[in-house]
């Protein structure tokens, strides 16, 4: 490590309660709008995330046994003091992933919502319960807590992502283990200080910072019960296979490529804005982002792109400490050039570029990873900018000429994260939902992101487990069941030996 690195603040890891303030291995953590090093990270041996998951386990034995509605006061408490520091939060957000402040405000308002639903885990948990299924015999099913459970999460929702898994499962009366993505580690520690503060008795949520090894050690450990996966497909892939083979519950997001299908009737006063905000919002790196426009006939994609090209010129990319800032960098220099490489991989396909986005100057910040917003016009299924997750400021317009068309495009893809269409018509619409193989629809809504109190998952290879996460399905994720069957006879009742299979209510 030079003496420059040396220098730069230390993000540790936080066990039992508090940051662990040295590092024996670390990595540099840049800010992307500066293009240069703003932190040092700690990276976690499979040793350490051992001792972690140790420390969490003991605190899981304690934490369990809590009666639910202490559980659900500390994210009550935790959701105000989050409210308390939105502003630092988002700050350590946009430094190191790059985008505006409104936007990470955003994120951080839809993981609130995650730890409002979760404060109703009093309601949640209640379980099932039958009388009299047979004489004196009543029977219940109980939600119990699994153990050390971990979340592993991008970097593109450094506070709503692990947000997505920890309210819920520490409610239902898990530990928690989160490795955050080890290029914006900044936001997961404000999260755990304030988890402390908020009253969470120590080790009960921990992070780990690290790449493979700390991951791998995870997914290894007896310890660990179930493991929640947001990221690209090719790791949320190998996470499934790896944690289901050793045993462990899963559910891993993979990445996305998401269409939005503009019919000839719909409204381009409204679909325009909302395209550019759902292609171009966060440098478009965002699951949900809309990167292929799929145009049914070419009245409609002529007068698109004709509304889209004025729109585009108007989006102001900087860094986001600059004034009125609507799009930042992308993550790294390496993300960087791969969208660059792709954009000429597009031409030379044959695609036509209407806006390119390479060699744009941001003032003040020559080193930046910037990248500008680009528009492909005439985009066929086979090129590589239509089949690949370019996890950038990219649009990318295919012709069809039929919503039948339309709809065979889009599941033909190998994901199936989110899609929207924009009509006024109820009928294309309703066949429109139906025939989509995604997990996510939108009618008139760009990002059909769910509320707290419905799931979030993908279909095909956007995800690999059986649960979404989140709402509903992250209760089933984060408990197992436990049916309970009792009896309390009554003096009247005589008890007999029974060789046959019982049956209780006869
Ligand atoms: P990534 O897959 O590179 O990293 C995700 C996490 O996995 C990080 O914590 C990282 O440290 C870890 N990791 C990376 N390589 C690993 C390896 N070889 N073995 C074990 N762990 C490894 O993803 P990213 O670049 O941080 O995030 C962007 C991706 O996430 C995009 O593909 C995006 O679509 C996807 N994403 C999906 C959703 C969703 O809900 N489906 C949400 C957000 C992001």
């Amino acid at each position: 490590m030079n003496v420059e690195t040396k220098s730069l603040p230390l993000i540790g890891h936080f066990v039992g309660g508090r940051a662990v303030p040295e590092a024996s291995r670390t990595q540099e953590v840049f800010d992307p709008a500066l293009g240069r090093a703003v932190a040092r990270v700690a990276l976690a041996s499979a040793e350490e995330v051992g001792e972690v998951v140790e420390i969490a386990q003991l605190a899981f034995k304690t934490w369990s046994k809590l009666p639910v509605a202490k559980r659900a006061q500390v994210m009550f408490r935790f959701k105000a003091l989050l409210e308390r520091d939105t502003d630092r939060i988002c700050q350590a957000i946009s430094q190191q992933h790059g985008k505006t402040h409104d936007d990470a405000k955003g994120e951080l308002i839809r993981g609130i919502e995650v730890v409002e639903y979760a404060c109703g885990a009093g309601q949640l948990l209640k379980g099932e319960h039958s009388r009299d299924v047979g004489p004196g015999i009543d029977a219940w099913s109980e939600l119990r807590p699994l153990g050390v459970v971990a979340g592993i999460t991008p970097f593109n929702f450094p506070a709503m992502v692990p947000m997505w898994m920890f309210p819920m499962a520490l409610v239902c009366g898990n530990a928690f283990v989160l490795k955050p993505s080890e290029r914006d580690p900044a936001a997961a520690m404000i999260l755990a200080e304030l988890l402390a503060e908020a009253g969470l008795p120590d080790g009960v949520f921990n992070v780990v910072h690290g790449g493979k090894e700390a991951v791998d050690a995870l997914l290894a450990h007896p310890l660990v019960k179930a493991v929640s996966f947001v990221g690209s497909t090719p790791i949320a892939e190998a996470i499934y296979k790896s944690g289901t083979a050793n045993g462990k519950r899963v559910q891993a997001l993979g990445g996305a490529k998401n269409h939005a299908v503009v019919m000839p009737d719909a409204d381009l006063d409204a679909a325009v804005p909302a395209m550019i905000g759902a292609a171009y919002g966060s440098a478009g790196e965002r699951c949900m982002a809309i990167s292929v426009a799929v145009c049914v006939g070419d009245v409609v994609a002529d007068r698109l792109v004709e509304r889209l090209k004025p729109a585009m010129a108007a989006i102001k990319v900087g860094a986001c400490s600059q004034p009125r800032i609507d799009m930042g960098p992308v993550i790294t220099k390496a993300s960087q050039e791969k969208i660059q490489a792709y954009l000429a991989e597009g031409v030379a396909d044959g695609a036509d570029l209407v806006v390119d986005g390479r060699g744009i100057s941001v003032e003040g910040h020559p080193e930046g990873f910037f990248v500008g917003p680009t528009l492909f016009d005439k985009v066929k299924p086979g090129m590589s900018i239509y089949t690949d997750e370019i996890f950038g400021p990219v649009l990318c317009v295919v012709r069809v000429e039929t919503l039948a068309e339309a709809i065979a495009l889009i599941n033909a893809h190998e994901f199936g994260n989110g899609t929207c269409i924009f009509t006024r018509d109820g009928e294309a619409a309703r066949d429109f939902t139906d025939g989509v193989e995604v997990g996510m629809v939108g009618i008139n809504v760009p990002l059909p992101v769910p509320v707290a109190y419905h799931s979030f998952g993908g279909w095909k290879r956007s995800l690999f487990g059986d649960l979404h996460i989140y709402g509903p399905d992250s209760l089933r994720f984060y408990t197992r069941k436990k049916a309970v069957t009792q009896r309390w006879p009554s003096s009247g009742i005589a008890e007999k030996t029974q060789f046959a299979f019982p049956n209780l209510a006869r």
